[in-house]
């Protein structure tokens, strides 16, 4: 592929529209490019049949369609969740998972609607992370990049085909944190509901708390769904928790939220996990309730799953799951919150929520000279 093409795959229809002109040609054949790119998946320009054969040519001599490829994918044994190894153009990995209906909550908690047919993909839009959430195995990897658009459809349209069936659901809970590579994931998420037709109502964008983000979200009428992971709303366990706490705290994201929520009307989903001794006691569940309250909400409790196979140091490996987390769940409810129990899904091939790390040699090498270069983190 000469280097010097460009890349069509994460335009959106307007960047595809402006490169057609730019190409000589009508600026129709965006949306033709459009559609061939994304509704229907096509890998090359010789696929793209309406297009007639001197345009396709002249795409072949000025353009190209890179796509992330699949390394490697491993099924659970519990369930029928798949993990993906995709490797980026420069050789880097990140994993996305496929989680099948019926299982990512347990059951009784599962969400009413047409659950049979939902296909949710947890897609990934960083490789590593800057954030250092001391109970997520990705934090180990330390930030190596952002993802492209491309990179982010690509991980979806990768996966629809090796799926061989239509992904309903997506969700920005993979590797990384969305909100900081926001320009990426909003074009991403365009193209998303656009070009392959998902409901926005069934994207989710996940934030560990990024407030001058969740504003730009509110303020550009952000068609996805909000989640928060919140895990304390008491400050100082959250700090300990989570360090984007000491950039923003939780005066600082409860203000966020209002706005978001005051400008789109859309409840906000909190992911929690409950700690055993930390963020589980009787004064802790007291403050979520408190801080839930504030807009309409529903609260997700995610089971804690083990990173103790990343090596994990410090409080991270100190990290228990709670006893108490069905009794909390049964008690906020009584507090007439929204309450759903996420089920274990892929946790016996480290795919469940937290798990997801990639440490090939070549991302360890590149880890490295990442770290000697610049401190990177909060
Ligand atoms: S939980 Fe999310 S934001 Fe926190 S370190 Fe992991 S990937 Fe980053």
């Amino acid at each position: 592929m000469a280097a010097s093409r460009h890349n069509l795959l994460g335009l959106s229809l307007h960047q595809l529209s402006e490169f057609a002109e730019r190409l000589g040609e009508k600026r129709y054949r965006g949306k033709q490019l459009f559609e061939w790119l994304y509704a229907k998946g096509a890998e090359s320009f010789a696929d793209m049949t309406t297009l007639s054969k001197a345009t396709r040519e002249r795409l072949e001599e000025s353009a190209c369609i890179e796509h992330v490829a699949i390394a490697s994918q491993h099924q659970s044994h519990d369930d029928a969740t798949t993990k993906f190894l995709v490797t980026l153009h420069d050789g880097l990995n990140v994993e996305s998972v496929l989680i099948p209906p019926r299982i990512a909550f347990r059951s009784g908690d599962a969400e009413n609607d047409d659950e049979q047919r939902r296909l949710t993909l947890c897609i990934s839009s960083q490789a590593g992370c800057p954030l250092d959430c001391k109970f997520c195995a990705t934090a180990t990897m330390g930030f190596l990049r952002n993802l492209t658009a491309g990179e982010i459809i690509s991980q979806v349209l990768q996966i629809r085909k090796a799926a061989h069936r239509p992904i309903t659901n997506i969700v920005f809970m993979g590797m990384g944190e969305p909100m900081m590579n926001y320009e990426n994931v909003m074009t991403a998420v365009e193209i998303l509901i656009s070009g392959l037709n998902i409901a926005a109502r069934r994207i989710t964008i996940s934030t560990a708390g990024w407030a001058d983000h969740i504003r730009r979200m509110a303020d550009d009428g952000c068609k996805a769904k909000l989640a928060v992971s919140l895990h304390s709303a008491v400050d100082e366990t959250r700090a300990m928790l989570m360090p984007i706490n000491k950039k923003y705290n939780l005066d600082q994201l409860a203000a966020s939220i209002e706005y978001y929520h005051a400008t789109t009307k859309k409840r906000v989903t909190y992911e929690y996990i409950f700690f055993d001794g930390i963020n589980d006691t009787e004064h802790e569940v007291a403050r979520l309730i408190k801080f839930a309250r504030r807009v309409p909400c529903k609260v997700n409790i995610i089971p804690f799953h083990s990173i103790a196979f990343t090596g994990v140091q410090g409080i991270g490996s100190q990290l228990r799951p709670s006893p108490k987390m069905n009794a909390i769940a049964d008690r906020l409810r009584e507090a007439n919150l929204s309450v759903f129990v996420r089920s274990n899904a892929g946790e016996d091939i480290a795919a469940a929520c937290g798990q997801l790390v990639v440490k090939t040699e070549r991302q360890r090498a590149r880890q490295t000279r990442i770290f000697d270069r610049t401190a990177v983190g909060q």
